[in-house]
C-alpha cells in the first residue's frame, strides 16, 4: 500500500467521501524533515528535523475539515504491534510490516486500541485521534523507520533519536517499500 491508498483507507474508515487525489493539505512544518513547528508556538524550530508527515486537515465535501477527536487511525501495513509508547500528546504505536521485516511504522499523537503482540491486517483498526491536552491542534503523525530495529533498546522516541542503526525515511516513497536498499 502506497501513500495516497493510505489516505484514502483512512477517509474511508472515517466515512469521509475521498474527493481528491491529494486530500491532505501540507503546509511548511509538516512533511518530512521540516525543521519548522507549523502550528502557532513560540518554537521557531523543530528540536530535530520532522521525521515523518503530520496529517492535520483534508479536503472533504464542505471544503477543508480539520481532522477530529475521535477520528479512526487504522494501519497501512499487515504486521505486528511491537511498541506503545507516550508521545507529547498521547501515545505511539508501532507496526513492524510483515512484508517488510526492517520496516516499522509509527502512528502518533493516537489512543490505541491494540495491544503489545497484536497482529494487524491492513486496514485494522489501530486506536483513534485523542481528545485535545494541550494548544497543539490534532493531527496524525505517521513516521516510517528502517534498519536494525533490534539494536534499539526499547520502543520509544527518545532510543530512536539517539539509536544510529536506525533512520526514518519519508512516509511518501517509504510505506510502500519492503526494504533498507
Ligand atoms: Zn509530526
Amino acid at each position: 500500500m502506497d501513500f495516497d491508498q493510505y489516505v484514502k483507507l483512512l477517509l474511508e474508515a472515517n466515512g469521509q467521501a475521498f474527493r481528491s487525489s491529494s486530500p491532505w493539505i501540507f503546509t511548511d512544518g509538516m512533511g518530512f524533515g521540516d525543521e519548522s513547528v507549523w502550528w502557532p508556538s513560540k518554537l521557531k524550530v523543530r528540536p530535530v528535523p520532522h521525521e515523518g508527515l503530520d496529517l492535520v486537515s483534508f479536503r472533504g465535501d464542505f471544503g477543508v475539515k480539520p481532522l477530529f477527536a475521535g477520528f479512526r487511525v487504522v494501519s497501512p501495513v499487515a504486521g505486528v504491534v511491537v511498541g506503545i509508547c507516550p508521545d507529547f500528546l498521547a501515545e505511539t504505536v508501532w507496526i513492524r510490516s510483515e512484508t517488510g521485516v526492517k520496516k516499522v511504522i509509527l502512528l502518533a499523537h493516537v489512543d490505541p486500541a491494540v495491544t503489545l503482540g497484536q497482529r494487524l491486517g491492513c486496514g485494522d483498526p489501530v486506536g483513534v485521534i485523542s481528545y485535545p491536552v494541550t494548544n497543539v491542534p490534532l493531527h496524525l503523525h505517521l513516521s516510517v523507520l528502517v534498519g536494525a530495529l533490534q539494536s534499539l533498546p526499547a520502543m520509544t522516541w527518545e532510543d530512536v533519536h539517539c539509536t544510529a542503526q536506525v533512520k526514518f525515511i519519508s512516509p511518501l516513497s517509504g510505506l510502500h517499500r519492503d526494504s533498507q536498499s
